[in-house]
């Protein structure tokens, strides 16, 4: 018999149906006693999490969700979240989680653009939406506490309605919708996949950290972003998720509650709660030698911080790139990585690492073409973790798509060995005299000066230049800073054109609900009353 003939008896298995519920049906067979959820007191292991998870899939389909239905949820940090995620997963829905910082009216018009059937959402949401009752009249509602016109949540747990197993689904079935957190614009919906959730797990095991069972993991970023994909290939493997109790960010009970529970792994956090807990933080008052990994991105560090945190805390930073089209997958830097490159003193330290194993990425020119190592241009990503669209908005999903490349509207370069130095978002860049100036490189600069606590930079209206450099500076504690003290500390570093013309201070930077600083919302303050790039230009018009 020729090898062909004997593999054609084999079945095929192309298009194998597997639904992203496996990998929490796993961890509950091999660790049904360990500890997957813990919050306060609250306490719940593998089995009790499948369980929950299969009664909220049952519940939701017995309130008339079909396979294929969008279920929103607005709930704080809580391990409602992972319940509901698994839940959904397990009964074929769509799961479009929502910032639990929105106002009420954003909250709405996700809802209704998604399309959701059923909206979860907490107690602390129920005044903004009796307020905006019109809006919120298409959905069902459940709520974790009681509220008009809402079924408590408890009504979800019902054991006679819960599914026997998960449903089948295809890996190109919609599981989830992540809704961009666009700090302009009306956020859109990036459709994820159970194909992309297998990648963004194996993925994050593979490149970043092998999270091992039972190992402690923490939230303390919003679940709804960052934290809760990390979640997922903890859930795959076992592991616990603890979850911090405070809404707000409290850096000493955060660092006491990784000593209490020998924590080590912090899911996720953005650069500006990196910044916070080096500025709260008091050295030696808790034991942080559990600590292995903590996943920082999103949003950019300045080098000068993060070698700050390393020497603080130890080589434990774990860096990844990516953005909701992709999820945290396009490139990243494990910690020896960053332990490596320090030791060494090398620059590459400032770069987003190396691009992920199963994907691939290189910058264009504003006609696509491929740009050679050294060239700044914009970075487009492909692989099995890129989104296949936008939800209902076939014109953007085009654009972002063309060529079969996500084009993520990020500047940045490769270097000959495939480090990814990000610049700024297309958006961002500034104009000034005809050259670019990338806010990040200024930025990087100003973030040296002793007395400089944290800073941002962008361009302003200016007759003769057309657009100006100006910084937003944060000053340390109890020290005095003028404008002409940071202008002439970037002259030492950087060209005249990049230097900013003009210099405020402020006590801190608006931040959004994801940890990200406002910079277009700051710049666009500048920007009233004049013609032209309120908002930045588009990506394609920028990039030289
Ligand atoms: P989001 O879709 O909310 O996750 O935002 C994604 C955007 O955040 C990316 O397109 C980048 O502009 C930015 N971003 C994500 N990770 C990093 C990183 N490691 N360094 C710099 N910027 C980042």
């Amino acid at each position: 018999m020729d090898a062909n003939a004997r593999f054609s008896a084999v079945p095929a298995v192309d298009g194998a149906r597997v639904n992203s519920f496996v990998f929490l049906e796993k961890s509950a067979r091999h660790r049904p006693d360990g500890l997957a959820l813990l919050q306060g007191e609250e306490r719940i292991t593998y089995r009790e999490f499948r369980d929950r998870a299969l009664a909220i899939g049952g519940n939701l389909r017995a309130a008339g969700c079909q396979p294929g239905d969008r279920v929103a949820f607005c709930l704080a940090n809580s391990p409602r979240i992972m319940e509901v995620i698994f839940g959904c997963f397990a009964a074929g829905l769509v799961v479009v989680p929502v910032n639990a910082r929105l106002h009420a009216r954003e909250m709405a018009y996700i809802v209704d653009n998604s399309g959701a059937k059923v909206l979860i959402h907490g107690q602390e949401y129920q005044d903004g939406i009796a307020a905006n009752a019109a809006l919120f009249a298409n959905v069902q509602r459940y709520c974790t506490g009681t509220a008009t016109g809402a079924q408590p949540f408890g009504g979800l747990l019902q054991p006679e309605n819960a599914l026997p197993a998960a449903v089948e689904a295809a890996p190109q079935d919609l599981c989830w919708l992540f809704y961009t957190s666009g700090t302009t614009g009306k956020p859109k919906g990036a459709m994820w996949n159970h194909r992309m959730v297998k990648c963004v797990i194996m993925n994050y095991l593979a490149d970043l950290h092998n999270i091992q069972p039972g190992e402690m993991v923490l939230h303390c970023a919003p679940m709804s972003h960052g934290s809760g994909i990390v979640a997922l290939p903890a859930v795959a493997r076992g592991a616990v998720n603890a979850i911090t109790e405070t809404a707000s960010f409290d850096v000493d009970s955060l660092l006491a509650t990784v000593e209490r529970l020998k924590v080590s792994h912090i899911a996720f956090m953005a650069p500006t709660q990196i910044v916070k807990v080096l500025e709260d933080h008091v050295p030696g008052r808790h034991d942080l030698s559990s600590l292995k990994a903590i996943c920082y991105g999103g949003a950019p560090i300045h080098v000068g911080q993060l070698r700050q945190a390393i020497a603080t805390f130890g080589p434990v930073f774990v860096q990844l790139y990516g953005q909701g089209e992709a999820p945290m997958t396009i490139t990243g830097m494990s910690s020896a990585r960053h332990a490596q490159l320090l030791a060494t003193d090398d620059p590459r330290i400032g770069s987003a690492g190396q691009v992920r194993t199963d994907v691939e990425a290189h910058c264009v020119d504003q006609n696509d073409n491929p740009l050679p190592p050294g060239k700044a241009g914009e970075v487009v990503a492909r692989g099995d973790v890129v989104m296949p669209g936008y939800w209902n908005n076939p014109e953007a999903s085009t654009e972002a798509l063309r060529g079969g490349w996500l084009h993520t509207g990020d500047i940045g370069y490769f270097d000959e060995e495939g480090y990814l130095f990000l610049l700024d978002r297309a958006k961002d860049m500034v104009i000034s005299g005809g050259n670019n100036v990338y806010p990040r490189e200024v930025e990087e600069v100003i973030i040296l000066h002793p007395a400089v606590a944290n800073c941002v930079v962008f361009g302003i209206p200016d007759d003769y230049w057309g657009e100006a450099v100006h910084a937003v500076v944060v000053p340390k504690p109890g020290v005095t800073l003028s404008a002409e003290d940071v202008i002439a500390f970037c002259g030492e570093y950087m060209a005249g054109y990049k230097k900013p013309k003009a210099v405020d201070f402020v006590d801190e930077l608006p931040v959004s609900g994801y940890g990200k600083i406002l910079r277009r919302e700051m710049r666009e303050k500048y920007w009233e009353g004049h013609v032209g790039r309120i908002g930045g230009g588009s990506a394609k018009a920028q990039v030289k």
